[in-house]
């Protein structure tokens, strides 16, 4: 017998299914999406307004035949992954199995409010999905990003020249904003007392806009990049100003950062913070700065939602040399900053309001 490594037969075998789940899992869980995203599937069952059997599904599509099976494969995979449910429904005297969405396959329709459709796209898209084969050459080139290394430079000058991904880019990131429709309705207080707010790389202003919404009496700056803000239109409370967070940053009562800080090492993340702080220097009591991001709390979160926060630090860490952040990361960071104190509270699934102070 060769050497087992100390390990039994049965951990072996255990150990090859946690390899193939792995290896499996790598590409089809994202592309499997986004093959249901391109055939429409969740707008198709939401707009059948009950759940669909598979021979309504592929007649819908006008499946070819030999494909029929292949979609179920599809099919039977995305419910496992708790992208659809599969239910049983009754026709006359028959018993059928049917499919419907589920509240993350929701988030999947193209023209809902909520949907990250956009992101899907995004992150499957074959530049996107290539940059990871790269990995082994990252590793080895001194200062160079997975980006740099896989694109020919960082991410910001490519979107600079290439309209169409700078575009879904924006697309994207609002999508995820969409969310804050939802998370800031309960957050009052966070706003109290203040009149202006920046919302420094604000992309195309998903997020102050639910501001505005919110609280009329706010009025909002989305500050970001030239290329992202030209030719977008503010109204009698929110503007748009183009510019760059490393010069300075148009003065209000409090700053908002949202996702901006995680794609930034800690000496930049540093020196945002300092024109931040520059940017409320003059507002007293008023002024804050907050940032909407992830916090690493392994003791404290479920092994999926940690494994969600990891992934984001690897892909932050490798595509931008950004990091994602502990409390006690986060802490420094500030104190680094020359900030005084600061106070955390949890906000969606996966984001943390983190509310600063000079
Ligand atoms: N806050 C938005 C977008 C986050 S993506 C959201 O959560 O939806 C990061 C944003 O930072 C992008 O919109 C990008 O254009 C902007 N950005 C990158 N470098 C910048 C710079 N130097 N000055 C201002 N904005 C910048």
């Amino acid at each position: 017998m060769g050497s087992n490594h100390g390990c039994s037969a049965n951990e072996i075998f255990e150990g090859q299914i946690h390899l193939y789940k792995h290896l499996y899992a790598h590409v089809l869980d994202s592309m499997s999406l986004k093959w249901m995203i391109e055939l429409g599937i969740p707008d198709i069952i939401h707009n059948h307004h009950q759940p669909i059997t598979l021979p309504e599904l592929a007649s819908t599509l006008q499946i070819p035949l030999t494909k029929v099976r292949g979609v179920q494969s599809l099919l039977r995979y995305l419910a496992h992954c708790g992208f659809l449910q599969i239910v049983r429904i009754h026709h006359h005297t028959e018993e059928k199995e049917a499919y419907a969405l589920t509240a993350a396959s929701q988030l999947l329709l193209k023209g809902s409010d909520l949907s990250l459709a956009p992101m899907v796209e995004l992150l499957t898209k074959p530049h996107a999905v290539h940059a990871w084969s790269q990995l082994k050459k990252w590793t080895y080139e001194d200062d160079l990003t997975l980006f740099d290394v896989s694109l020919g430079s960082n991410l910001w000058d490519f979107l600079g020249k290439n309209p169409e991904n700078n575009k879904l880019f924006n697309e994207s990131m609002a999508s995820d904003s969409q969310m804050m429709n939802l998370a800031l309705r309960g957050c009052n207080w966070v706003f109290e007392g203040v009149e202006s707010i920046v919302d420094v790389g604000g992309g195309t202003g998903t997020t102050a806009r639910a501001i505005c919404d919110a609280f009329p009496n706010v009025k909002c700056t989305v500050f970001d990049r030239p290329q992202v803000v030209e030719n977008l239109s503010g109204t009698n409370n929110l503007r748009y100003v183009g510019g760059d967070m490393f010069e300075s940053i148009p003065k209000a009562d409090a700053v908002l950062l949202k996702l901006i800080l995680h794609d930034w090492n800690d000496n930049d993340g540093k020196k945002i913070l300092e024109n931040c702080k520059e940017a409320i220097s003059d507002k007293g009591k008023r002024g804050r700065v907050i940032l909407i991001e992830t916090v690493i709390n392994e003791g404290q979160d479920e092994h999926g939602l940690t494994g969600l926060k990891l992934a984001m630090d690897v892909r932050m860490t490798c595509l931008l040399n950004g990091k994602e952040r502990s409390e006690e990361e986060w802490k420094k960071l500030f104190m680094d900053a020359g900030f005084q104190s600061y106070k955390i509270y949890p906000l969606t699934g996966y984001l943390s309001l983190i509310e600063i102070y000079p």
